[in-house]
């Protein structure tokens, strides 16, 4: 039997065949639909925020953010390079520049005693990322930007549910998204959102996400970043399901970390913060030895993924950036192991023998 790192949580098929029902009475598919509301108005509720804009990816999510941040061509954007690529590749394709901070080996985020010296007068904001949803020097981050008068942009993809000091992460920053994509610990098979305290903000990333639209008139300039009924059928039905979700993965998670914590070093969690068990990655000695590992565990038809690799200033289609030696080191020798609803104790057995 295959094991890949993760496999997408499907709920009971008839729960959604109820929405779907409704779908087909209300004949409303997409744009806006009850459906859609309804989930936006229960993830609002579920992470404590007042307000979330649901759309069709975590991708599209972060380049409106940006655009809403006023951000423009060729502005400078801090952010980190121990990501997945489109935490990168978005700000590129918004033809803004990156500047790369590098990481605190421990935490695997965004170093933010580092940040104050990348800071050079074209800067405009720092993007950081909760990085397997721990979450970052939030408060340290908040202080520079102010200080600096910059916007802060988190990419909190890995975060859903997360607190810190028994608040909700999404409550720092001027704005955060997040992706519902199948792979992630909450999903509505693609998807993604967008979370700002600042009503208004919102308001104009809803024309944004609706070809720039106000009354059927063009009133802005927008994109096509909608997500459908079928989309917000398949959230409202994992959200219910999201306490046994949780509780299967802490079981998961607490298993690897009994038998593997004295065998390897991991990722160092902010004490503050509550853990949403959304990834288990290990840490090698050297790369030579995650090789080995990984060809033992892909004899057996197991197969982990190397999150996050590669570090992302070494992308050749990203030239100007600076390089990072922590991250790449930590991106050379990491590796997130299976963690999924479902995933059995014998085949977690046995990918904990093969790494021993
Ligand atoms: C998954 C992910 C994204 C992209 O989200 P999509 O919904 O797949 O577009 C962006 N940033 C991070 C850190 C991610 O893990």
């Amino acid at each position: 039997m295959l094991i890949n790192v993760n496999k997408p949580y499907l709920p009971d098929p008839k729960k959604y065949q109820k929405y779907l029902d409704r779908i087909w009475q209300t004949n409303h598919l997409t744009n806006f639909g009850p459906l859609s509301r309804e989930l936006e108005e229960k993830l609002c509720a579920y992470l404590d925020v007042k307000n979330l804009l649901f759309v069709n990816n975590g991708t599209i999510a972060l380049q409106i953010a940006y655009t809403l941040m006023g951000l423009k061509s060729g502005d400078e954007v801090i952010t980190t390079p121990f990501s997945f690529v489109a935490t990168t590749s978005t700000l590129l394709w918004e033809k803004l520049q990156t500047r790369f901070c590098d990481i605190d080996k421990n935490t695997f985020c965004l170093h933010s005693d580092l940040l104050p010296s990348h800071i050079t007068p074209q800067t405009k904001a720092i993007l950081p990322v909760h990085v397997f949803g721990n979450p970052c020097d939030v408060e340290n981050i908040e202080n520079i930007a102010q200080k600096h008068h910059l916007k802060v942009i988190y990419d909190a993809a890995h975060a859903f549910g997360v607190t810190y000091k028994n608040k909700s992460i999404f409550h720092y920053g001027d704005v955060a998204t997040l992706s519902f994509h199948a792979t992630k610990l909450f999903h509505t098979i693609e998807g993604g959102a967008i979370i700002c305290n600042d009503s208004a903000m919102i308001e104009e990333a809803k024309k944004i996400i609706n070809f720039g639209l106000f009354n059927n008139y063009p009133q802005t300039l927008g994109i096509n970043a909608k997500n459908s009924e079928f989309h917000a059928a398949m959230g409202l039905c994992i959200l219910e399901d999201m306490d046994f979700i949780l509780q299967e993965r802490q079981k998961i998670w607490e298993y690897y970390y009994r038998h593997l914590k004295d065998t390897y070093s991991m990722q160092e969690c902010n004490p503050h913060a509550n853990n949403n068990y959304h990834y288990f990655p290990i840490l090698f000695e050297d790369e030579g030895k995650l090789t080995q590992a990984l060809e033992r565990l892909n004899l057996e038809s197991i197969f982990p993924r190397r999150y996050f690799y590669p570090s992302l200033d070494t992308l050749n289609f990203n030239p100007s950036s600076c390089p990072c030696p922590i991250s790449q080191d930590i991106a050379s020798r990491i590796l997130c192991l299976p963690l999924y609803v479902g995933l059995t104790q014998d085949a977690q057995d046995k990918i904990i023998q093969l790494l021993k």
